[in-house]
C-alpha cells in the first residue's frame, strides 16, 4: 500500500504585531489509506493548526514556513489556491467542533448538501439530492427525506454533527479531519458520534486525523497518536504503546488526568501543574521543562530532540530517554 499523506518537517507561522509566531514546528508523520492518527495535546499546543495547515486555511496571517505535506505525491504546501479549493470537500473533509460554525443557518441542509455535491461530483441537482437523503441515513438521521428540507437550528447538536459528517462523507473524501468532533456533546451523544465515525471509516476505508484533548477519545479511535506540547510533537507511538508505555512526562500526566476528565476539563488541566509557554516567549531547553517533575540540569538549556526508543516506531523528545537508543541496560536508567 501506498502512503496517503505524508508530512515532513512542518513548520507553521502566523505573522503578529511583534513580527510572527511559530505556532507548530519539526511536525513529521505519515497516514496509510485507511488509518487513523490522534493528535492530542492542550489548547494551543499546535495540533489545530496541524490539521488546519494540511487543508490550508490558515487565514490571511497564517502560513507555512517550511517543510511539505505529501497527498499522494503532490505537495499540498505550494499547491496554487485554485488546486486546493478543488482538494477540500473533495479529497480531504473536515468535520469542526461546533457543526454550526460550519452550517449556514440560513440554507436548509439538502441545500448545502446539493450545492458541495453538485460542485464536487458532478451531479445534477435532482440526483444530488437523492444522494444528500441516501447520506443521511447512512448516518442514522432518522426521517431523511423530511430532514433533508430542514434547517440546522431545527436539529440537536448531535444531530447537526451527523449532517457533518454525511456532508464530509459525500465526497467520498480519502482523508477525513476530525478536529474535537464530539467535545461540544454530552457523553452519551459523544459516544454514539464516536461509533458512527468508526463505522464510516471502516466502510469507506477513510484515512483519518482526529485532533482532541481528551485521551479516551484518541484511545477510541486512534491507531497511532502524536502527543503535541507547544507547538512540537513531544511523542509518537501506536495507540497501544502509547497506553502501556508512555514515556514522555508529559504525556503520563495527561494519563493521570484521565478518570478526571469527564467530570470537569479544569481538574485535568490542574494536574499538570503550570501553564503552557506562550509561542512568543518559548523557553530555552525543553519547552516542558518548567513543569516537568523530573527535569535535569541540560532540560533548561538543551533542547532535547524527538529520538527512537530501542530503534523503534515508538519516539520520545526527552531528555530522560538520551541513552535508550540502542543501549540494552537503558532501562535501568528509567526512573519514572
Ligand atoms: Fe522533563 Fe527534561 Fe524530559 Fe523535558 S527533557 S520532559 S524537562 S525530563
Ligand atoms: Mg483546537
Amino acid at each position: 500500500k501506498d502512503v496517503l499523506l505524508e508530512v515532513n518537517q512542518l513548520q507553521t507561522a502566523f505573522k503578529n504585531d511583534k513580527g510572527e509566531a511559530v505556532a507548530v514546528e519539526e511536525v513529521t508523520f505519515r497516514l496509510m489509506p485507511g488509518e487513523t492518527i490522534g493528535i492530542v495535546g492542550e489548547s494551543g499546543c499546535g495540533k489545530s493548526v496541524t490539521s488546519l495547515s494540511v487543508m490550508r486555511l490558515l487565514g490571511s496571517s497564517g502560513y507555512i514556513k517550511q517543510g511539505n505535506i505529501k497527498l499522494e505525491g503532490v505537495d499540498l504546501a505550494t499547491l496554487p489556491e485554485s488546486q486546493m479549493r478543488k482538494i477540500r470537500g473533495n479529497d480531504i473533509s473536515m468535520i469542526f467542533q461546533e457543526p454550526m460554525t460550519s452550517l449556514n443557518p440560513v440554507f436548509t441542509i439538502g441545500n448545502q448538501m446539493i450545492e458541495q455535491i453538485v460542485l464536487h461530483m458532478k451531479l445534477s441537482k435532482k440526483e444530488a439530492k437523492k444522494y444528500a437523503v441516501s447520506m443521511l441515513q447512512k448516518v442514522g438521521i432518522p426521517r431523511p427525506e423530511a430532514i433533508v428540507d430542514e434547517y440546522p437550528h431545527k436539529l440537536s447538536g448531535g444531530m447537526r454533527q451527523r449532517v457533518m459528517i454525511a456532508m464530509a462523507l459525500s465526497c467520498n473524501p480519502k482523508l477525513l479531519i476530525a478536529d474535537e468532533p464530539t467535545t461540544a456533546l454530552d457523553v452519551t451523544i459523544q459516544a454514539q458520534i464516536l461509533e458512527l465515525m468508526k463505522k464510516i471509516k471502516d466502510e469507506y476505508n477513510t484515512a483519518t486525523m482526529i485532533i482532541s484533548h481528551d485521551l479516551g477519545v484518541i484511545a477510541e479511535m486512534a491507531d497511532k497518536v502524536l502527543v503535541m506540547y507547544a507547538g512540537q510533537v513531544v511523542e509518537e507511538a501506536d495507540v497501544y504503546t502509547l497506553f502501556d508505555h508512555p514515556k514522555h512526562p508529559y504525556t503520563k500526566g495527561l494519563m493521570k488526568s484521565i478518570p478526571h476528565l469527564e467530570h470537569d476539563q479544569h481538574t485535568r488541566l490542574a494536574s499538570i501543574p503550570g501553564t503552557v509557554p506562550s509561542l512568543n516567549q518559548m523557553p530555552k531547553g525543553c519547552r516542558f521543562h518548567s513543569r516537568c517533575p523530573y527535569a535535569l540540569k541540560k532540560c533548561t538549556s538543551e533542547r532535547p530532540p524527538l529520538l527512537p526508543i530501542n530503534d523503534s516506531s515508538h519516539q520520545v523528545r526527552c531528555w530522560l530517554y538520551e541513552d535508550q537508543q540502542h543501549d540494552s541496560n537503558a532501562g535501568k536508567r528509567e526512573v519514572l
